[in-house]
């Protein structure tokens, strides 16, 4: 019999304890934790995101500062924001929101947010703080993870984890956080050969494909950890994961729903970072 893993229920815990910090850091401090938000055009589901985490901040207690932009905004004048946000110590965190028009460079974009205010754990020097498992800001998603596992009580010592999906914000930092936890990582791609083969061995096995129903039955071992990042939409236009959740999950110890597994986790763990850049000033 399988578990399943309440994202939504550890989400909501989490921002219980968060808005507790959050109220106990401006009572010391006397000043609020600021987190801005840049959103470039009119994307739809960009601006449910930005909603969304505006409204976690409301939560929380985190005051957010939102500036929605034109599509037509040029990289200098984006620049300029950015970097009076960096200089701005009301804010502790700066999120810009994926994708930016194609004129404007994301990288040069994102490398003007300096490691201390990356709440996203998108930048080099988080990256590489993380490789070497220092103190740093992680990237939300997989580290929403390792709050899930933790959570759960699941050990991940000495177990055999798979990552299939190799991406710098999800498939990579989730692969260092499992090493720097004592797990025998694998990192699986599309140029994987044998991938049913290699995921079967996973006591662990984490999906972030962005392939709808992509990990079936005969690729997981009896027992395993399922975790699934995926969000997808299926024929029907339904929401759903990377793993073919009805005819998986039996063979499961551990799996995550979607929706309400690893989705929820992200904007918490966004709000915790925020904190965290805000504690560390
Ligand atoms: P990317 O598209 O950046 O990366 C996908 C990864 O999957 C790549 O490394 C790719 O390999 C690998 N892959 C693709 N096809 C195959 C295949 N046939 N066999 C093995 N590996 C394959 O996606 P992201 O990492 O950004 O996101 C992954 C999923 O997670 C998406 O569904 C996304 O929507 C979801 N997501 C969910 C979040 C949440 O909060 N729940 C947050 C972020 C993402 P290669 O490198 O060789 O191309």
């Amino acid at each position: 019999m399988y578990k399943l893993i309440d994202g939504k229920k550890i989400a909501a815990e989490i921002r219980i304890d968060l808005k507790r910090k959050v109220e106990e850091f401006k009572n010391k401090f006397n000043r609020e934790i600021g987190l801005a938000v840049v959103l470039v055009g009119n994307n739809s589901a960009s601006q449910v995101y930005v909603r969304n985490k505006i409204k976690a901040c409301e939560e929380v207690g985190i005051k957010s500062y939102a500036y929605y932009l034109p599509e037509e905004i040029d990289e200098k004048s984006l620049s300029q924001l950015i970097l009076e946000l960096v200089d701005n110590s009301d804010i502790h965190g700066i999120l810009v929101q994926l994708p930016l028009p194609k004129h404007i460079n994301a990288e040069n974009i994102l490398s003007l947010i300096p490691a201390s205010k990356d709440v996203d754990g998108f930048s080099a020097e988080n990256i590489g703080k993380l490789c070497m498992n220092e103190d740093c800001l992680v990237a939300c998603t997989p580290n929403g993870v390792m709050k899930m596992l933790e959570y759960e009580n699941i050990q991940t010592k000495g177990k055999k984890a798979v990552v299939v999906g190799r991406s710098n914000i999800v498939g990579k930092p989730m692969a260092l956080l499992l090493l720097n936890s004592d797990a025998t990582v694998t990192v699986c791609h599309s140029k994987t050969e044998n991938l049913k083969e290699e995921c079967k061995k996973a006591d662990i096995l984490v999906a972030a494909i962005g392939k709808a129903k992509f990990i079936t039955e005969d690729m997981v071992k009896e027992g395993a950890v399922v975790i699934d990042v995926g969000m997808n939409r299926d024929e029907n236009g339904k929401l759903c994961g990377d793993v073919d959740f009805e005819k998986v999950k039996d063979k499961c110890s551990y799996i995550t729903p979607v929706p309400g597994g690893v989705g929820p986790m992200t904007i918490t763990m966004l709000m915790y970072n925020a904190y965290m850049a805000a504690d560390k000033t």
